[in-house]
């Protein structure tokens, strides 16, 4: 990381400011200020489509808070985070490292957006480490034969691979169900997958028009039905209690005080967590 050059957001055209990046509505929604007009728009309309958009990625971040603390707890000590997203207090190493001060982390992001805000990823504790990689999911092998996860992580120990709400950015033509079974087959036997999904089972009207928006502006958005979303554990050993809408797995009583649990529908995400036999 540190020869990587520091980018500078006004030279970036890759940024793209003018049109919605999911990283960047995706903070917006979560009430974050890493967004320009075009994804605050994006997000707006998103809302007038289903208004209860706010809901998912919060319950998402409070999911991934609950996944990684669990993995943390099974030994889990290098973590394998693609999609990472723009950073949001806990990020994964804040809460790996609580556990496991020596926890190594890679991020993975597409969108040169988070590479600005790299250097928030890699404040991580000085007994462990963490590392920061733009490449894209699609690009297994690149991501697996990258020097940054090479030094950083070893490949001989178990990993936690993380796909939080990244898999409904790829379309069924990029077959993610051979990404994750791919980038599995890479990690030895005792890690684990954790993985959450968009799905349209309940408001399919609702979402289907949310993807319309995103697709409207070039980015692929697929939600999927639960037995579609099963099929990424193929193989796997899915821990207890199995693929729930994020609220149900594992909740956690003390989080976050005050907050009323949503129902199904509202949240509209699936999560597991599944161990590598
Ligand atoms: N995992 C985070 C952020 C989810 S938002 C969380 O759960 O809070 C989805 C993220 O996936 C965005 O940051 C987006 O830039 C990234 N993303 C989408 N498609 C991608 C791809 N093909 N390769 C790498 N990252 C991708």
């Amino acid at each position: 990381m540190a020869e990587q050059p520091e980018p500078d957001p006004g030279t970036r055209a890759d940024l793209h400011p003018d049109r919605p990046h999911p990283a960047r509505v995706y903070n917006y929604l979560l009430g974050g200020k890493d967004n320009f007009a075009a994804d605050r728009e994006a997000a707006e309309r998103g809302l007038r489509a289903n208004p209860d958009s706010r809901i998912p990625p919060r319950e998402n971040r409070l999911f991934l808070g609950r996944a990684v603390r669990y993995l943390a707890e099974q030994g889990i000590d290098q973590f394998l985070d693609i999609g990472t997203g723009i950073p949001s207090a806990p990020h994964v190493h804040h809460i790996a490292q609580e556990i496991n001060p020596r926890s190594r982390i890679v991020y993975v992001d597409n969108d040169p957006i988070v590479l600005l805000h790299a250097r928030a990823l890699l404040a991580g504790h000085p007994g462990g480490r963490t590392d920061y990689l733009e490449a894209d999911l699609r690009d297994v092998d690149g991501i697996l034969r990258s020097a940054v996860l090479n030094d950083t992580l070893d490949l001989n120990r178990p990993v936690g691979l993380l796909l939080i709400a990244i898999l409904h950015f790829l379309g069924d033509e990029h077959d993610p169900w051979s990404i994750v079974e791919r980038l599995m087959a890479a990690l030895p036997s005792g890690s684990y997958l954790a993985l959450s999904h968009l799905t349209g089972d309940f408001r399919p009207e609702a979402w289907e028009q949310v993807a319309e928006v995103y697709r409207r502006q070039g980015v692929t958005m697929r939600v999927r039905s639960r037995q579609q979303i099963e099929r990424f554990f193929t193989g796997l050993d899915v821990v207890d209690p199995g693929l729930r809408i994020l609220p149900a797995w594992r909740p956690d009583p003390g989080e976050p005080a005050g907050r009323a649990t949503p129902s199904d529908a509202q949240v509209s995400v699936y999560g597991a967590v599944a161990r590598k036999p």
